[in-house]
């Protein structure tokens, strides 16, 4: 079993819905047990036109190697019709791997770390809210790179109501929701 963290983001369709039911959707997979979830965020484009992006990121476990679950990912994209007419097109749904245990991936269609999480908002803060003291492979503590990205507009829509599934989160499971959907 890996813990991975992987960037949700969306922004053509109703984008805040289809992170809800993203999140849904793998917490379904009986290859993934959905850990945790951030807020979701309301992000400006980079480098890219077009509306706001909603955004989010999720902590998981998963039996799956690297590579499947990269195929997993683009199958929950195209489920919810993922097009990619351009670079950095208006997207229903991008699904990103930032961090896969450890591990150091570099090949031609599987980079992880994440090559471009150090430079983008929208995955350092949700990110840090999620584990606020991670250290990334080779990099350092995420949170170290969050000044650098202070000029990126990022606002918290929604505060996350759902409780850390495990153990090791520390909630407490008397009052915790049992089911791991109750995410927005
Ligand atoms: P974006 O870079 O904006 O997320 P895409 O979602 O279209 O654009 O991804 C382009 C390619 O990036 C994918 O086909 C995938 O093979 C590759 N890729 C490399 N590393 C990763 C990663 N860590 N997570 C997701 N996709 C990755
Ligand atoms: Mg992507």
């Amino acid at each position: 079993m890996t813990i991975a963290y992987l960037g949700l983001g969306a922004n053509l369709g109703d984008a805040r819905q289809t992170l809800k039911d993203a999140v849904v959707c793998l917490a379904q997979q009986h290859t993934i047990t959905v850990l945790a979830k951030s807020s979701v965020y309301r992000t400006a484009p980079i480098d890219a036109s077009g509306d706001d992006y909603f955004n989010c990121v999720v902590k998981l476990e998963t039996s799956l190697p690297a590579r499947a679950l990269l195929r997993l990912c683009h199958h929950i994209e195209l489920q919810f019709g993922r097009e990619r007419p351009y670079r950095n097109a208006p997207r229903t749904l991008d699904l990103d791997i930032l961090l896969y245990g450890a591990s150091s991936i570099d090949e031609a269609d599987l980079v992880v770390p994440h090559p471009r999480m150090t430079q983008r908002a929208f995955v350092l803060v949700p990110l840090v809210e999620l584990e606020p003291d991670l250290i990334l492979p080779q990099r350092g503590r995420a949170d170290s790179f969050i000044a650098d990205v202070a000029d990126q507009r990022i606002e918290k829509v929604a505060a996350c109501q759902c409780m850390v599934g495990t153990p090791s989160g520390g909630t407490d499971t008397s009052t915790a929701p049992s089911n791991k959907t109750d995410c927005r």
